[in-house]
């Protein structure tokens, strides 16, 4: 079996770039006497940075008063470095789409091994909707009652997914975007200018990992202009041109991003766009591609089938996540947009 227990990179320069949740990590830094937590809300978030932090959080030698978010102790460093030998995460191996039953007792034995100095070990299920039903009851006990100084984090994008009997154990955590004001500011203070930083807070949609990778990264823009101008050009294109276009959105290039987390963006950014053609519809003057007004309002005058791509982005999504072929995706996807 591969390895699913696995120390983790964080891809935080320090403590301070961390974005957002403030209520939340109070309530966190508060404590309480649950040794597992559910970190739930929409994926892209942040919410395992923050079980990171909380890991950190717990094992600080000097959490500062007040602000107990960012500390430079050696503590904290370690799990940034992602070299903190208690705070670790379970992870599905690459290409399974499941963590099932094996698993989850690796993970429990894991558990059961002694801390090697931390105060508390910290362990950070990702994805835990991904747990099958069977490998979820395997842990019940576990959750209910985790051997000594540790301390359980299931980080959770459907909470649905979850049997009420893991969620009934856990304190739950509930996260909600991030206000674009929040992420504008950040993205200000890193020296992002103004327009650009209201572009990019808008499609990134709350999410502080989206803002990051656009101002991190401008080819992403780009390239998400390159696949607006392809979407612009869709609608009621011949079929060649159709299969030309769907061809080159999936030779877009982003460096350190690759072709999963690229087409993430791409459904991404094709549902903000197309909502933005609903918005406009709706007589609605706040949209994200403001920068693209003109194509918009050629689109919202059709009065097309705007709902219907909707639905098919939404679909295009479910299939991402069942792994399907990038390239039959996004060919299925255009021939809808098409139409
Ligand atoms: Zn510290």
């Amino acid at each position: 079996m591969e390895e699913v227990v696995v120390q983790r990179a964080l891809p935080l320069g320090n403590w301070d770039d961390l974005i957002g949740h403030q209520q939340e990590r109070r309530r966190l830094a508060r404590g309480g006497s649950f040794a597992s937590l559910l970190f739930s809300g929409p994926a892209g978030l942040g919410k395992r940075l923050l079980a990171a932090w909380y890991g950190a959080y717990v094992n600080c030698q000097n959490p500062p008063e007040g602000q107990p978010w960012s500390c430079d102790c050696p503590n904290c460093r370690l799990v940034l470095k992602n070299s903190h030998p208690d705070v670790f995460w379970m992870e599905r191996a690459p290409g399974k789409m499941s963590l099932g039953v094996g698993e989850a007792r690796e993970l429990i034995h894991h558990l059961y091994l002694r801390p090697y100095q931390a105060r508390s070990r910290v362990c950070i299920i990702s994805e835990a909707e991904r747990l099958t039903d069977e490998a979820q009851s395997a842990l019940l006990k576990t959750l209910e009652e985790p051997p000594d100084s540790n301390l359980l984090i299931l980080v959770c994008s459907q909470e649905s997914r979850l049997l009420p009997t893991v969620q009934s154990r856990c304190r739950i955590h509930r996260f909600r975007p991030v206000e674009d004001a929040e992420l504008m500011e950040w993205l200000a203070a890193k020296g992002c200018p103004q327009d650009s930083a209201v572009r990019y807070a808008g499609l990134a949609q709350g999410s502080p990992g989206k803002a990051v990778q656009l101002w991190e990264q401008p080819a992403l823009w780009e390239a998400l202009e390159a696949l607006l101008d392809a979407l612009g050009e869709l609608p009621g294109s011949s079929l060649g041109r159709c299969l030309e276009l769907a061809a080159k959105c999936e030779t877009l290039k982003v460096p350190g991003l690759e072709g999963r987390a690229l087409l993430e963006w791409i459904l991404h950014s094709s549902q903000a766009y197309f909502r933005d053609v609903l918005l406009i519809q709706a007589g609605a003057t706040h949209i994200i591609h403001r920068h693209r007004q003109n194509q918009l309002e050629q689109l919202a005058k059709k009065k097309t089938r705007v709902q219907d791509w909707l639905e098919v982005l939404r679909e295009s999504h479910e299939y991402a996540e069942a792994n399907v072929n990038v390239r039959l995706l996004l060919q299925d996807l255009f021939l809808k947009l098409r139409k």
